[in-house]
C-alpha cells in the first residue's frame, strides 16, 4: 500500500528577495499538480535585503511558517531550525534560489512512498560552473572528508528529502555547531538517490564567499573527525626520526673533528619545524575552539520574528 504523508518544503533564505517570491511559487505550483498537500518552512537568515517583506506577502498565498533570525547565523543553523518545526510526516530541504529542481520532489516522494526510503538524497550529476580555486579547494575537502570519515560526500548535496524518523533523529542532536550534509548521512536509516544537474541561479548571486566555504570546509571536518589531531602526533614521529639521524651525525661530525658551519641546514631546521609546529598547535587550536563554542551552550540561533500558521 502506498504511503501518504504530508510534506513540508523547507528553504534557508538569505537576501534573495529578488525571486524568493516567484520561486515558492513556482514549488507550490510543481507540488499542486500532483496534489500533494504541502506546507513550507522558510528560515529567513538575517537577510538585509526585502527577503522578510517578501517572505510576509507569502502568508496569503501559501501555508506556511516563517522565522526570521536576529542575524545571519548560516545556512546550517537555518536548516536546522526548520527542521526543529515540522510538523507533518515527511519534509525536504532545498535551496531558495531554486538550483535544486523543484520536479526532482515528485520523483523523491513518490520514492518515499513506494520504496520505503527514509532519506532520500539528491545527488548531482556534475557540478556547477565554479572558479578554479572553488573546484581544487572542493575537491581537497572531498578526498580528505572522505578518507577521514568513510562517509562519502563528494555528489551530496543540501537537497534531501527526509522521514519523519530522520526529522526526529536530527533535532535531537545537541551539538550547536552542525553540518547537515554530514549529520544526515551519519545518522543512517535506509536511503535511496535521485540524480538532477544543478540549475542555473534564478536571481541574484551566490552568497558563498571562498572563506566562508573554507569555515564551513574546516568545521565539517573537525565536527566529524580527530585524525588531524592524529597526524600532528605522527608528523612528530617524523620530526623525531629525522633529529636522532641528524643529531647523531652532527656530535659524530663534531667528534671527529670534521664539524663544518652547517647555517643552511640549521636555518631550514629552524623553518621546517617551527612552521610545522605553528601548524600543529593552529589544528589542536579549532578542535579547543570547538570545545569552546560547544560549552558555552549557547543557542544555534535566535529568532527575531516569527509567522506561524494554524496546523
Ligand atoms: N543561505 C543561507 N545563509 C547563508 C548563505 C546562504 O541561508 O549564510 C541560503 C541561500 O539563500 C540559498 C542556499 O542557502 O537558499 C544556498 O545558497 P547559495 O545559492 O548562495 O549557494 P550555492 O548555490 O552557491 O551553493
Ligand atoms: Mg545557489
Amino acid at each position: 500500500m502506498k504511503k501518504k504523508g504530508n510534506l513540508t518544503v523547507i528553504l534557508p533564505v538569505y537576501n534573495e528577495g529578488l525571486g524568493i517570491l516567484k520561486n515558492t511559487m513556482k514549488i507550490k505550483e510543481v507540488l499542486d499538480l500532483q496534489s500533494i498537500p504541502h506546507e513550507f518552512i522558510l528560515v529567513d537568515d538575517g537577510s538585509y535585503d526585502n527577503t522578510w517583506e517578501e517572505i510576509f506577502k507569502l502568508t496569503s498565498l501559501v501555508k506556511l511558517q516563517a522565522f526570521r533570525f536576529s542575524r545571519n547565523f548560516g545556512k546550517e543553523c537555518a536548516i536546522m531550525a526548520a527542521i526543529g518545526h515540522v510538523r507533518t510526516e515527511v519534509c525536504v530541504v532545498m535551496d531558495a534560489d531554486l538550483q535544486h529542481p523543484p520536479e526532482k520532489i515528485l520523483e523523491m516522494y513518490s520514492m518515499w512512498q513506494e520504496e520505503n526510503c527514509e532519506i532520500i538524497d539528491g545527488i548531482k550529476k556534475e557540478r556547477g560552473k565554479e572558479g578554479l580555486i572553488n573546484r581544487l579547494g572542493a575537491l581537497a575537502f572531498y578526498k580528505f572528508f572522505s578518507g577521514a570519515t568513510g562517509l562519502e560526500l563528494e555528489k551530496a548535496t543540501d537537497f534531501k528529502f527526509l522521514d519523519r524518523k530522520v526529522i526526529e533523529a536530527l533535532k535531537n542532536l545537541p551539538e550547536r555547531e552542525t553540518f547537515f550534509r554530514g549529520l544526515a548521512t551519519w545518522v543512517g536509516f535506509k536511503r535511496g538517490k535521485v540524480e538532477f544537474s544543478i540549475q542555473q541561479r534564478q536571481e541574484g548571486k551566490s552568497r558563498w564567499s571562498f572563506i566562508k566555504l573554507f569555515r564551513l570546509g574546516l568545521g565539517a571536518i573537525t565536527s566529524f573527525t580527530t585524525i588531524p589531531l592524529h597526524i600532528v602526533t605522527i608528523m612528530g614521529v617524523f620530526f623525531l626520526i629525522g633529529s636522532v639521524i641528524l643529531g647523531g651525525q652532527t656530535l659524530y661530525m663534531k667528534f671527529s673533528g670534521n664539524a663544518v658551519s652547517g647555517f643552511t641546514t640549521v636555518i631550514l631546521l629552524i623553518l621546517i619545524i617551527g612552521s610545522a609546529l605553528m601548524l600543529s598547535l593552529g589544528m589542536i587550536g579549532v578542535y579547543i575552539e570547538k570545545i569552546y563554542n560547544e560549552i558555552k551552550r549557547r543557542p544555534r540561533y535566535i529568532i527575531s520574528e516569527k509567522i506561524i500558521d494554524k496546523d
